[in-house]
């Protein structure tokens, strides 16, 4: 992707969110633990949005050289999703809210409770924020078999879609049906709402498409990553067997359709993953 040079978001954090606030909860850690039980890293997901209190403030750390040129990279796509996303907000006579991309190391408090970086990039409702701890870019080439920089943006993007979702109210129309259901029907909703994020994956690569940024490779490396973190080749790996019931992500070849289906389209209006097959 051509980045260098171009704009960079002014919603970059590195370490932790500054003055406190923020929150060592317990369910946010019972959650966390949870996915890295069941899923060992689990690269691009979505907190379930329920309050904490309290908490520690989060320390600074210092970059590598590559971690440097990692957080330029991801500030120029943020900054991406957020030209897009504000035109595509007031097409439909809405405001896009910015969210905050949160760089960090090893740990950090986060509005869902405390995140390690085993749970790989998420998106925390409570806050708004993205977290991310930038060796999950060698964790894409070495567990998940995406290389380059377009795979980690396809992740940030699919991140910043959980955003869209919670300013459309999809995430809590989601959630709510988490009381309602058993945990395999629960699952089924989850795989929808995490396509729907790989849709709106896809509408940043139109985007940049359109834009003339988009590489030579970079689509590949996009669907290559798409295809990594399906949940059937995670399971696969993780347990040497696939459990639908368990799914909560989509398959390889789900996650590959619908982020094709947002490059395609680049808009809002197709990227319906609840009703109809997916
Ligand atoms: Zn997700």
């Amino acid at each position: 992707m051509k980045w260098q040079g171009r704009r960079k978001s002014s919603n970059v954090k590195r370490g932790g969110p500054k003055g406190g606030g923020v929150a060592l909860g317990g369910g946010g850690v019972i959650i966390l633990l949870i996915m890295y039980l069941l899923f060992g890293k689990v690269p691009a997901d979505v907190l379930p949005n329920q309050a904490t209190q309290g908490g520690q403030q989060n320390q600074e750390y210092t970059q590598t050289a590559e971690e440097k040129e990692l957080d330029e990279f991801l500030s120029v796509v943020l900054a991406d999703t957020e030209d897009y996303w504000k035109e595509i907000f007031s097409q439909y006579g809405q405001t896009y809210r910015e969210p905050s991309l949160n760089i960090y190391s090893d740990s950090i408090n986060t509005g869902c409770g405390l995140a390690s970086s085993n749970v790989g990039p998420f998106y925390c409702p409570n806050d708004e924020r993205i977290y991310i701890d930038l060796s999950f870019y060698h964790d894409l080439k070495n567990e998940y078999g995406a290389e380059g920089d377009f795979a980690l943006a396809y992740v940030l993007a699919h991140e910043v879609g959980h955003h869209v979702q919670k300013q459309l109210g999809t995430l809590q129309e989601v959630y709510k049906l988490r009381e309602q259901m058993s945990e395999a029907d629960f699952n089924k909703y989850m795989v929808r709402l995490e396509l729907q994020a790989d849709y709106y994956a896809g509408v940043f690569a139109h985007y940049t498409q359109e834009n003339g940024y988009l590489e030579k490779g970079d689509f590949q490396e996009a669907m290559d990553a798409a295809a990594g973190v399906g949940d059937d080749r995670i399971q696969e790996k993780a347990w040497g067997q696939v459990i639908p019931d368990k799914f909560t992500h989509g398959t390889s070849e789900q996650r590959m359709k619908w982020f094709n289906r947002g490059y395609e389209y680049g808009d809002l209006d197709h990227g319906d993953t609840f009703s109809g097959d997916i």
